[in-house]
């Protein structure tokens, strides 16, 4: 571990948090950075070399956009270390399979995103670049200074070496594997009394009812949701059972994108990268994102489009930091509703926060949710309910009906089938559409 990069990084980051900084202090820092990688990137790749041959360099926010598909369809050419797509596929796919796996010369991590077979993305990191994540992660997350004791309990779907560099001697790092049925972790996290609980909110469910019912008796001092989007109905019931506010880590394969202030608002970190918006609605309030991390070199992620939905806050957050404040991370763009209207027979976003919306006021009594768009007129819903089972539905297919009916759009017929969701592999999320959009 490269202690020094981590220790820099880690302050960096506290300092930043610190720091009394206006928007455009933050954009004219931001733009140092980003130009300054972008003059030695380009001469170290040959794809960026090639891509942005010829454009200005002060005009780089209008360059051409890149992404996943992009990355992985010049992978060779993009990497600056020289190594082929075929070469990493392999690293990553014994690192996966061989627990016992040595690490390649140089010390890079390749990682998989996960993704569907013929769309996961292999991802550089080197240990550079690892220690100075692992710095901004634990500026960022701890719930005290760097040199206190910690006792930090990871639910992840799979080990990553990634997460692991944060284990020192003041800090007991335990990695809980969401493979196993989810009642097996009880007795070990109990036993560990974790200071800092990390999980996906669909094991946080599941541990705060665990809580509730006695069965489990941990006292974090703080509690980050991640890797699933955090809907509100998990949030208040999580907050609920452990009596405290719950926090968020926005990370991805691409880079560590956001997280939550003191105040719990999830903030962008826009002291370690670029966050650009590509709206999708009239209001302007939801964008997918487009980032330029001028930290990371291996790999340069420049201009890469995120297929992710943010929703941004309607009110600036009480800490006064300039980083970009947000309401949620509010799913994915894949995964967003779409009506068809009566008139014209266009296809128009019907989004998520709108179908969270409708869920919450049809009833009290929905404790948790799935709804699925199989078609523009078809939605399948899955609820666990206390109560009324037929009044809850009956509710439901009404606020339904209001919501697509005042987009102007045919009013879909609902199925509802019984609620099932065990945390594990598989990543919860409530609202998804089934069908690729034409
Ligand atoms: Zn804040």
């Amino acid at each position: 571990m490269n202690l020094p990069v981590l220790l820099k990084h880690y302050l960096l980051a506290r300092h930043s948090a610190r720091r009394r900084q206006t928007r455009e202090e933050l954009e004219a820092r931001q733009h140092r950075k980003v130009t300054a990688f972008l003059t030695a990137t380009l001469a170290k790749s040959p794809f960026f070399a090639s891509y942005y041959k010829g454009l200005a360099l002060e005009d780089w926010r209008n360059w051409p956009t890149t992404d996943k598909a992009l990355m992985m369809a010049n992978f060779d050419e993009w990497n600056t270390l020289g190594m082929s797509k075929a070469e990493a596929f392999e690293t990553a796919s014994r690192a996966e399979h061989d627990r016992d796996f040595v690490a390649p010369p140089g010390g890079i991590t390749v990682g998989l995103s996960s993704g569907t077979s013929g769309n996961r993305g292999l991802f550089l990191v080197s240990p550079k670049e690892r220690a100075a994540w692992a710095g901004a992660v634990l500026a960022k997350t701890l719930p005290g200074p760097l040199w206190q004791q910690q006792r930090i309990a990871f639910f992840l779907r799979a080990d990553s070496s990634l997460y692991q560099t944060v284990r020192s001697r003041r800090i007991a790092f335990r990695y809980f594997d969401m493979s196993r049925p989810p009642g097996m972790h009880l007795a070990p996290l109990q036993q560990l009394a974790p200071t800092l609980l990390v999980a996906p909110p669909s094991m946080l469910r599941l541990l705060a009812e665990a809580q509730l019912e006695g069965r489990l008796a941990i006292a974090p001092r703080k509690i980050i949701a991640v890797a699933e989007v955090l809907e509100p109905i998990d949030r208040a019931y999580i907050e609920g059972a452990f009596q405290m506010e719950l926090h968020q880590v926005y990370q991805c394969t691409e880079g560590f994108l956001g997280s939550t202030c003191a105040h719990g608002t999830l903030h962008l970190n826009e002291d370690i990268l670029v966050v650009e918006r590509e709206y999708l609605d009239d209001a302007k309030r939801m964008f997918s994102p487009i980032i330029t991390d001028f930290s990371r070199t291996s790999q340069p992620i420049i201009r890469y489009r995120l297929n992710d939905v943010l929703t941004l806050s309607e009110q600036p957050c009480p800490c006064g930091s300039a980083h970009t404040a947000l309401a949620a991370v509010s799913g994915r763009a894949d995964d967003i509703f779409y009506g068809l209207t009566v008139h014209t027979e266009e296809q128009v976003p019907v989004f998520a926060d709108f179908v969270r919306r409708s869920v919450m006021f049809a009833a009290d009594q929905i404790e948790e949710y799935r709804i699925i768009q199989h078609s523009p007129t078809e939605l399948e819903a899955a609820l666990r309910i206390k109560g009324d089972e037929a009044v809850v539905r009956q509710a439901l297919q009404e606020q339904i009906c209001k919501l697509f009916d005042g987009l102007g759009c045919h009013v879909p017929r609902v199925r509802f089938v019984p609620y099932h969701f065990e945390p594990g592999l598989v990543k919860l999320r409530r609202l998804q559409r089934s069908y690729v959009l034409h």
